[in-house]
């Protein structure tokens, strides 16, 4: 089946959910307001993964919308994107690393995604001018990785793939090229049913200059025969996979879930690479955020029962002015330090902040 007819038979509709007739009709009539600002798609497969009759299970609030995401406190633009936005579908706020937003669709739009404000919405952010994007990437020499996101890049035709990495590979200061993705994740049948697909990538990642995927694994429920599959089709060939993981509140706010994830990960060939906060955005913080107090010491306990390979990720704050990893906690006191910065200046800046414990986010502590 074509990947246009797989995006197609997607749950689009609150109706088709498995458990539409168990909401009060208020609970039915806000949500559907709520679809109608942040749309809803679920695959198939990763429906399957669900148990409909729990109301608490993880992998259903990670898809299905919930009233907690009537609360907009928070932006829709935590990271400064905007300000890191040098043309439509290019950002630039690190000196090595450029990212592309290749399109705004995804196999499944996640309740927690930091685009929300795009994502199965607008295009305006997405890469229009190509040529003249390549053109900034080449004119620009201090850049030595492009990220490919979105949205989730490959959802979109392998032809558009390969336009893309065709014109990447021809660019000689690059180190190398990285897809951010769910797809092995919510759709793997997309990576092994493509044969297409898996040859492209054994084309560019080559011995000298490799190709990462990052993966979104979040639970470890979301690690199955076919998910396994798509990341060993994917290892074969030739590209090297890194996760990231969201936590959050009711998902994975466990340290005997996150060590599960993280060693299942190491099991299977992906390397644990960073576990984000969640960031304070509408319509996800009041839902999902946990704060950095709780979620440092549930990384800490998680990571006494890990092997030292599953804990090689970072704890990171993505911040409007770099990424911050969160270091420790000590005499009611958080430490931090700049791991990428936008200043340069506070590259590797090591600082601390007076703890408050409800606080999810830097501009939440007082210095
Ligand atoms: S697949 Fe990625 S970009 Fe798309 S909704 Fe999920 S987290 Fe956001």
């Amino acid at each position: 089946m074509s990947l246009k007819k797989q995006l197609e038979e997607n749950i689009h509709e609150l109706k088709d959910l498995p458990n539409f007739s168990s909401f009060s009709t208020s609970k039915k009539k806000k949500l559907k307001k709520l679809v109608e600002k942040h749309p809803m798609s679920i695959t198939k497969y990763y429906s399957s993964l669900i148990d409909w009759n729990d109301p608490e299970d993880p992998l259903k609030k990670l898809v299905v919308p919930s009233l907690g995401e009537l609360s907009v406190k928070g932006s829709y633009d935590t990271s400064g994107e905007k300000k890191s936005t040098v043309m439509p579908g290019l950002q630039h706020k690190y000196k090595q690393t450029a990212l592309i937003i290749a399109t705004n669709r995804c196999a499944v739009y996640c309740r927690f995604c930091f685009r929300k404000r795009m994502v199965g919405l607008s295009n305006k952010e997405v890469i229009s001018r190509f040529e003249k994007a390549m053109e900034y990437i080449r004119e620009h020499k201090e850049i030595k990785n492009i990220l490919i996101t979105g949205g989730d890049p490959l959802v979109l035709p392998t032809k558009v793939i390969e336009n893309l990495l065709e014109n990447l590979s021809g660019i000689n200061h690059l180190d190398f090229v990285r897809f951010g993705t769910r797809i092995p994740v919510v759709m793997p049948e997309r990576i092994t049913k493509d044969s297409e697909l898996l040859r492209l990538f054994e084309k560019y990642s080559r011995k000298d200059r490799r190709i990462y995927i990052v993966t979104h694994f979040n639970h470890p429920r979301e690690i199955t025969e076919k998910s396994i599959e798509a990341v060993d089709s994917l290892l074969k060939s030739g590209v090297i996979i890194n996760n990231q993981t969201v936590l959050m509140k009711g998902v994975n706010d466990k340290p005997e879930i996150l060590a599960e994830l993280m060693n299942k990960l190491v099991k299977i060939g992906v390397s644990p690479y960073y576990v984000f906060q969640c960031r304070p955005v509408k319509r996800v913080k009041a839902h999902f955020q946990v704060p950095l107090k709780q979620g440092y010491e549930i990384i800490e306990k998680a990571k006494a029962k890990m092997s030292g390979h599953s804990k090689r990720f970072k704890y990171m704050m993505s911040h409007e002015t770099g990424k911050i990893e969160i270091l420790g906690i000590k005499n009611n006191e958080i430490y931090f330090k700049y791991h990428q910065a936008r200043n340069p200046k506070n590259l590797g800046k090591f600082f601390k902040r007076k703890l408050t414990p409800t606080a999810g986010w830097l501009d939440d502590l007082d210095s």
